[in-house]
């Protein structure tokens, strides 16, 4: 059994790592070091391009949750994580550069793969996984484009914050559509006050530097939102803030009002419409925690912006982010659009893994919406997500728990707890059969 693996970042080595495991003879493409994107600096795989943090270890934490998961599966990264840990309380931090040597050292060590440095130009036939991440080089991002259809390729400058749903203050808050048109929408109304108060904060606060790479066009309908209230003090209020078409609870019409969309299709996410920003996120908290409503809001992503190639994958992947029209072809990383070092990872570790059975003609896995693993894959195809907006673990992928829990922490553990039986029992099963591919 044969596979090609393209693009050995967090998620290429990952699903190299899986299918070599699993007996699969892989060779591991990528253009480095002949060849750099803009953000990448290292000679050697699995680069870490910014932050050297794996974020939260904690495991009522989704991040948390999903990095447990991985190690249950036999993850490449979180082994070379391990040993290149920093002290970063309670974080896994690493040291990037002996990180990214040590997933080295394993996948040169191992039999089965074979590394080679090339910049791909056209997805290759046969059994392949592409993981070419947000700076997929041009000649391979015309290549998805003409395989997906160009138009659902998507470069996307900025992105606004998502919110779990459970912290939003619906005291303050009301669900409703402009004119009375359903209730698909909550709505934080601001009085004139509140609006000069956010206003003011808005304009003056600190705004994420931006890198060479960066430098690329701002589309109108993606600019921050802090640009925006920059022309004028009634551009917002007359934008994507216009109160047009509502009353509030005492039927009066206010100033602004922000709204919000849901995100996915349990509504447990919530994004701030129009509000893609790249101010720094201990900012974005500050100032968009003076929304009405969103005193106590919980960002389970903040706004970013940077370049970042992605392809449509509501519309193009089937379980496991395997392409819909080819049974041998699987995307994985940040380019499925999931966002973050180890979900990439994640994502890898799936892709790999799923092919790896696949090709040994057994059923891949379904670890659900139970597993973080799991629903992260089923978020990015989720066919009810009208437009894909990059995302990170949280727990409000996971479907809820069957009795309420009081409390963030006891709900995390009792997720936490919920997922790490489904992935051992998934492992049992395997172990416990004939068939070997894990
Ligand atoms: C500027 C920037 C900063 C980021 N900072 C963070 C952060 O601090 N924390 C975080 O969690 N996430 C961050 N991310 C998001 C994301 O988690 C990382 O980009 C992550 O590395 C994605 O993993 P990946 O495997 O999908 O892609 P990558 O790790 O980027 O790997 C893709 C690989 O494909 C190769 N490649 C590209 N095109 C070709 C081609 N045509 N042929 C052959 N090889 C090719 C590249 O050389 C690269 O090695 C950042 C993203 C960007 C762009």
């Amino acid at each position: 059994m044969r596979a090609t693996v393209v693009g050995a970042g967090l998620a290429g080595c990952e699903a190299a790592w899986q299918l070599a495991q699993a007996g699969v003879e892989v060779a591991l493409i990528d253009m480095k070091p002949a060849k750099k994107t803009p953000a990448h600096v290292l000679n050697t795989p699995a680069e870490l391009v910014c932050s050297n943090s794996l974020r939260s270890d904690q495991i009522e934490n989704a991040v948390g949750i999903l990095k447990e998961e991985m190690r249950l599966l036999g993850s490449l990264i979180l082994t070379a994580a391990a040993e290149n840990r920093v002290p970063a309380g309670g974080s896994l931090a690493v040291d990037r550069e002996g990180f990214s040597r040590t997933v080295e050292a394993m996948l040169r060590s191992h039999a089965l793969i074979h590394m080679i440095c090339r910049e791909m130009d056209a997805i290759p036939d046969g059994p392949c996984v592409v993981a070419t991440g947000p700076l997929t080089s041009a000649p391979m991002a015309d290549a998805i484009a003409a395989l997906i259809g160009s138009d659902l390729l998507y470069f996307h400058d900025a992105v606004a914050p998502i919110i779990a749903a459970e912290s939003i203050d619906m005291t303050r808050a009301f669900r409703g559509s402009r004119y009375g048109r359903g209730e698909d929408y909550i709505n934080c109304p601001m009085t004139r006050e509140e609006y000069d108060a956010f206003y003011g904060a808005l304009i003056a606060a600190e705004q994420a530097p931006l890198h060479d790479f960066e430098t690329i066009r701002v589309f109108e309908g993606c600019m921050p939102i802090e640009e925006i209230a920059r022309r004028g003090y009634h551009t917002m209020a007359f934008g994507p803030l216009r109160p047009t078409g509502f009353r509030d609870k005492l039927g009066k019409r206010p100033f602004a009002v922000v709204q919000l969309r849901q995100d996915n299709s349990a509504a447990t996410l919530y994004n701030i419409v129009g509000f893609q920003t790249r101010l720094k996120f201990g900012e974005q908290k500050r100032v968009f925690s003076m929304i009405p409503g969103l005193e106590r809001a919980e960002f389970v992503r903040y706004g970013v912006m940077h370049r970042n190639t992605y392809i449509d994958s509501p519309r193009c992947l089937a379980a496991n982010y395997r392409f819909r029209d080819r049974e041998d072809l699987y995307f994985a990383g940040q380019i499925t659009g999931v966002e973050g070092y180890v979900e990439s990872a994640a994502s890898g570790l799936l892709a790999g893994l799923s092919l790896a059975r696949r090709l040994s003609g057994l059923p891949e896995p379904d670890f659900g919406r139970e597993t973080m693993i799991g629903a992260m894959a089923a978020y990015v195809f989720d066919p009810g997500l009208t437009r894909l907006d990059p995302m990170n673990a949280n727990l409000g992928l996971l479907s809820p728990l069957p009795e309420e829990i009081r409390g963030r922490r006891e709900r995390g553990r009792a997720m936490a707890a919920r997922s790490l039986t489904a992935v051992e029992s998934w492992i049992r099963e395997i172990e416990g059969s004939d068939d070997d591919v894990f």
